[in-house]
């Protein structure tokens, strides 16, 4: 589960994150959308102590995420992260993108790594590009490579930051659909994005930011037929 109380950070003087309460259970998947510059990364980063934050506690499977590299460490082990530019290592195989993280960060041994390696990759329906490098697949192929290298460390928690938005159009649905068979699995999944269909299908709650503030949260069917704040019919109007 993540836990988050009375969360405020800043850059510099600009108050990025306000007052942020947010209880994600296990097993649940929240859809955070919200304008561009609502602090939604920023609030994603936090989670797994890629951000420090100025007060507040941000608890993710019982360990506090501040400020302590270490405790941070434990938690990242645990929580997968899919950003929008993929991140794949370009110099690396796809298999040795999948299989080196796995020996750097939790130690396990090639063979084993190799064997969850193809796993995942099939799961994701790359297996044929296993030897390929990251520049000579598809938006979309990549997306899935990186959402395989994340499940195989074995996260409790994925993250996604807005995973397809980097996509042509017609690469989207391969991924939202792999998503989609991750969410109903009983992963905790907290992703930012503004695919709403996705939202409609998967997220068990969903939340809208502006301007650093969670302003209104409920199911996607209660955000898209009865909003409450101008600024979610506004929002939600925009992405229909
Ligand atoms: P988008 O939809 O465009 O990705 P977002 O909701 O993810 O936006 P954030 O990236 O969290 O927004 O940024 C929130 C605010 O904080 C923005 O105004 C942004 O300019 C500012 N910000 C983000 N990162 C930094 C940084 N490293 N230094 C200074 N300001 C930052
Ligand atoms: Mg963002």
């Amino acid at each position: 589960a993540i836990h988050i109380q009375s969360v405020d950070k800043y850059y510099g003087d600009y108050h990025a994150l306000r007052d942020i309460n947010l209880d994600v259970p296990d097993g649940q998947t929240l859809v955070i959308c919200g304008p561009s510059g609502s602090g939604k990364s920023t609030l994603i980063r936090c989670i797994n102590g890629l951000e420090t934050y100025a007060s507040g506690t941000v608890e993710v499977l019982g360990l506090a995420v501040g400020d302590d590299r270490h405790l941070c460490n434990l938690v990242r082990k645990q929580v997968g992260m899919v950003f929008q530019n993929f991140n794949l290592f370009p110099h690396l195989t796809i298999l040795e993108n999948c299989v080196l993280p796995q020996i750097r960060a939790i130690g396990k041994d090639r063979a084993a790594a190799t064997e969850e390696a193809l796993s995942q990759l099939a799961k994701m329906q790359v297996q044929e590009h296993v030897d390929k490098y990251p520049d000579q697949l598809s938006g979309g192929q990549q997306q899935r490579v990186a959402l395989a290298r994340a499940l195989c460390l074995k996260p409790k928690i994925m993250l996604f930051d807005e995973p397809t938005s980097a996509l042509d159009p017609e690469m989207i649905s391969e991924v939202l659909d792999v998503m989609q068979a991750l969410a109903r699995e009983d992963m905790t999944i907290i992703c930012v994005t503004h695919e709403m269909g996705f939202a409609r299908a998967v997220a068990d709650r969903v939340i809208l930011m502006a301007e650093g503030r969670i302003v209104e949260e409920g199911t996607a069917e209660q955000m898209f037929n009865a909003p409450t704040h101008q600024i979610t019919r506004d929002f939600m109007k925009a992405v229909q």
